[in-house]
């Protein structure tokens, strides 16, 4: 079926890059936000939400054709990633191993965003509804597509999927993408159940800027309380990471920017250079997971369907993975129906995403272990890891999307 109407919730990264890419199609896009979405300014301090994103991440913007929208001086290519148990040998990743320019980019979320939305503006197939939220969604059986075989129960039929938002104003459209975030109200509203549990880990993200550029290394150290890791950006900016116990955030959270400083100087990995402390903001740790990612019409997508520990930077790499899966779905199977279509989704992101997160909460609890044979077995673990070429090639195609 081609020319669909399909709502949107959620006009973050995930929102917009797939309302873009089914907008390209050919679709008509309702895009639902209920933030104000700001365009940043050229030289404006860096924001703290930023993101790591894999080669096939900047495949999918480019197809999108906002890759090259995005600010040189926001990017950052990074060729090296190190990482390494306190106290023990590095495991050291190289673009050069596999013949890449590069192992991955960091960007601020909000730029990305940013060049999704300017493009999305341009397109007459796309209505915006901005700072205004949905209040109820309905779903009833398209009894008028005579084309639609429609079942005895219902239950694989195709629906019209029907919107009020907060200003009484309804939309109706053949299908509706959750993209609002972890914190899904569309699928609370469905009753989608999640399973989903606290680290009991905050992390505190630290904007600093440098006395000389550090774009090429990304590194992460891995400690008893929790992994420390150091993002570049571009030009003589950085991102740190520190995860640790609520407490102990919060505490870090109340210092101004010297008093931070000098803390990160006293008890976070060393840093090879001087810096001065521009911005931080905590973040809670939570996981989740939606045990169905698709109800009638409406589908989960992205955060909504799945939020992971951010410590491998996969979070919105998954996302997108998503969103690829399901606009190939849409656009490349139009003979099938929309139930059908979800189905399939379901079947190829949910078992994948949950792989990705049991092997980074596995990851996550063996770095955090004091037990004496577990950081034996780290530790030797590493050792091989860093003399094996084809363990860490095969990790480092994994993790930029290329396997
Ligand atoms: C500390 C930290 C570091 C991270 N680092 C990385 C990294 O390096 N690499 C990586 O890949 N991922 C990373 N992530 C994960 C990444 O940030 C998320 O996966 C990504 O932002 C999810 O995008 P999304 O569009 O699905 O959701 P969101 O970014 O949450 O966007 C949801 C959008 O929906 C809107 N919305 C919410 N509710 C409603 C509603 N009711 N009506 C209308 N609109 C609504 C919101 O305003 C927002 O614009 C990190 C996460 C954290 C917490």
């Amino acid at each position: 079926m081609a020319n669909r109407e399909i709502i949107i919730v959620g006009g973050g990264m995930v929102g917009a890059l797939s309302a873009l890419l089914l907008a390209k199609h050919g679709d008509t896009l309702h895009l639902i936000e209920k933030s104000p979405v700001l365009m940043p300014e050229q030289g404006e301090p860096f924001d703290l939400r930023v993101s790591a994103f894999s080669a096939q991440s900047k495949h999918l913007l480019e197809q999108a054709g906002v890759w090259d929208d995005i600010p040189l001086d926001r990017l950052c290519a990074y060729q090296g990633l190190e990482t390494w148990e306190k106290g023990s040998q590095k495991l050291a990743f190289s673009s050069d191993d596999i013949g890449a320019e590069q192992l991955g980019y960091i960007a601020e979320n909000r730029w990305i965003q940013t060049v999704l939305w300017q493009r999305l503006k341009q397109l007459a197939n796309v209505h915006f509804y901005e700072q205004t939220e949905v209040v109820n969604i309905t779903q009833h059986v398209d009894t008028e597509n005579k084309n639609q075989h429609v079942d005895a129960e219902n239950k694989n039929s195709q629906r019209i999927v029907t919107v009020t938002l907060a200003d009484q104003q309804t939309i109706r459209a053949d299908l509706l993408l959750a993209c609002d975030g972890g914190n899904s109200g569309v699928r609370k509203h469905l009753q989608l159940p999640v399973t989903s549990w606290d680290y009991r880990q905050h992390c505190l993200l630290i904007n600093i800027t440098t006395d000389c550029a550090q774009q090429s290394v990304t590194w992460q150290e891995f400690r008893e309380t929790g992994p420390c890791a150091f993002l570049p950006l571009a030009g003589n900016n950085a991102s740190l990471v520190w995860y640790h116990s609520p407490q102990k955030i919060k505490l870090l959270q109340s210092l101004n920017n010297q008093q931070l400083k000098q803390t990160i100087l006293a008890e976070f990995p060393k840093l090879e250079f001087d810096f001065e402390v521009h911005n931080k903001g905590g973040f809670p740790l939570t996981r989740r997971h939606a045990k169905k990612y698709y109800q009638g019409s409406v589908v989960l997508v992205g955060d909504a369907a799945h939020t992971i520990n951010p410590l491998a930077g996969q979070g919105v790499n998954l996302g997108f993975k998503d969103v690829q899966c399901l606009v190939e779905l849409l656009t490349q199977c139009s003979d099938l129906s929309i139930p059908e279509i979800l189905k399939r989704y379901q079947c190829q992101r949910r078992p994948a995403n949950l792989l990705m997160q049991t092997g980074m909460d596995v990851f996550y609890k063996v770095s955090k272990s004091d037990d004496p044979l577990i950081r034996i077995i780290r530790k030797s673990f590493l050792g091989v890891a860093q003399q094996s070429g084809q363990i860490k090639n095969r990790v480092m195609r994994y993790a930029m999307g290329i396997n």
